[in-house]
């Protein structure tokens, strides 16, 4: 007898702060990613299905999203945190004693 089945993973990638477009508010919204796994004998083998959703903590309403638009969401709230903007280490003019 085969035992199979799916088993579903759920990462949280991010909190974002955007405009709720069912209750209006701008609330604090995860993002969430859902992987499905066929898995066999109840080992999980491979993806077959990977869904992306923001869900507004206000009102509890869950959008999908596409990949796409999740990366993006993602990388923008990467970019808030101020890690690894290396560009404003530059030397700045007039603090370099050997300037004239
Ligand atoms: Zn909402």
């Amino acid at each position: 007898m085969i035992i199979f089945g799916t088993k579903s993973y759920l990462y949280q990638l991010a909190i974002l702060t955007l405009v709720c477009g069912h209750c209006g508010n701008p609330a604090a919204h995860t993002l969430k990613k859902r992987v499905s796994k066929f898995t066999l004998f109840f080992v999980p083998l491979f993806p077959f299905s990977t869904k992306y959703t923001t869900q507004c903590t206000f009102c509890g309403t869950q959008q999908q999203v596409s990949r796409e638009q999740a990366e993006q969401l993602e990388a923008a709230q990467t970019q808030g945190g101020g890690a690894g903007r290396d560009h404003l280490q530059a030397p700045q003019p007039g603090q370099n004693p050997y300037q004239r």
